[in-house]
């Protein structure tokens, strides 16, 4: 596939992998804040092959499992109601709430949709104006352009009937927890590639100064990575900390501005808690006060929840890069992805879930699948 395959290609792999082994020193300690990226480096066994000079750690870069347990026990509220379609992305109806999951809802006869956009929710409610239509907002700064968009095009229709249950997410605010928390081992990060392609990259120029630590914009595919770290690790090497773009094909330093100008548009910065990493300050976005006529939480006088985790699932554990998934006593014995006990199963980004696809039992390594 053109743009794809050409960082695919084994012999590059390997050589980037032996720059990164002969430009270490000592072993770094390098996070990425992305599922995708997180997927990636288990799936090609970069995680392997760098055994010893890199120890990769996987931050909260799942959009699903971030989610807080409150938003989804809303979203559960909302879908017991009579007269509201829940609609959400399929992924989402796994993860379990505090006391059942959308799926269970849903067969419990809950109004439970899945759409592939929220403009296809705008759609549905506009074809039925008998319901309340609302959508699931969740996700990172990859997403709420998207979201926004849907508000817009709701407003400009005139729909009365649709509205945003809105969990977003921003990558950053999470990057500056875990930098300052007492203990942190990140000595750098590899920036999502995704998220950059809209909001840009100019803005972790503050964030690598302030906390000395290496941000590199690194795509997906197995060079990316492999490029992404060599980068980090040479700067580690010299003792630098800057902002690199290792994703020149997708990523702007200002970003994606029309996107972003929408976004601007609908939502603003306020705190948000995550799930397994509590409250986060500006870590999340919600409605401006001239789109709240869009808002589920205002339309159906939700209540303010403040959920206690009371799963024996560590997430916030994994999340933070404090635990791999396969140190959990429940990774692949009573928490499997047909029987999750936590978002990081349940979701297709979620680091247990790549773990047990893809290295389920190497912890040795055997099993890591070579670049291929
Ligand atoms: S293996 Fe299961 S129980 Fe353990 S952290 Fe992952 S999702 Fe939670």
């Amino acid at each position: 596939m053109r743009y794809v395959d050409e960082y695919r290609q084994p012999e590059l792999c390997q050589r980037l992998i032996a720059e990164i082994r002969q430009l270490a020193t000592r072993s770094w300690t390098i996070m990425e804040v992305c599922g995708g990226q997180t997927h990636g480096l288990l799936r090609h066994g970069i995680d392997v092959a760098l055994e010893g000079v890199v120890e990769l750690i996987h931050g909260p870069g799942c959009p699903v499992c971030v989610t807080p347990l409150e938003a989804i026990d809303l979203a559960i509220d909302l879908a017991r109601r009579p007269d509201v379609v829940l609609t959400s992305f399929g992924d989402m109806l796994r993860v379990p709430g505090s006391h059942e999951s959308l799926l269970q809802v849903r067969a419990t006869g809950g109004n439970v949709k899945i759409v592939y956009s929220p403009l296809d929710a705008v759609e549905y409610a506009a074809s039925c104006p008998d319901q309340q239509v609302v959508f699931f907002a969740v996700g990172f700064e990859t997403t709420t352009p998207a979201t926004a968009v849907a508000v817009q095009q709701a407003g400009q229709l005139g729909l009365e009937n649709f509205s945003l249950l809105v969990a977003h997410v921003r990558v950053l605010p999470a990057m500056e927890m875990l930098a300052a928390s007492p203990g942190n081992t990140v000595q750098g990060f590899l920036g999502a590639g995704h998220v950059c392609t809209v909001a840009g990259y100019q803005c972790y120029q503050e964030f690598a100064q302030k906390y000395q630590l290496p941000v590199v914009v690194s795509g997906f595919e197995p060079a990316d990575l492999l490029s992404g770290i060599l980068e980090c690790v040479r700067q580690l090497e010299q003792g630098e900390a800057t902002v690199c773009n290792r994703y020149q094909r997708a990523a702007l330093a200002a970003g994606n501005r029309q996107a972003e100008a929408i976004v601007d548009d609908v939502y603003e910065i306020c705190d948000r808690s995550w799930r397994g990493l509590g409250n986060i300050p500006q870590g999340g976005l919600q409605l401006r006060g001239r789109w709240e006529r869009f808002d589920a939480r205002k339309r159906f006088a939700l209540p303010e929840l403040r959920q206690v985790e009371s799963s024996p699932c560590p997430s916030g554990q994994v999340l933070a890069g404090k635990m791999k998934p396969r140190e959990c006593e429940h990774f692949a014995t009573t928490c499997t992805p047909e029987s999750p006990l936590g978002a990081p199963m349940v979701s297709a980004e979620g680091a247990c879930a790549a773990y047990y696809r893809y290295a389920k039992n190497a912890g040795d390594g055997a099993c890591a699948q070579p670049i291929s």
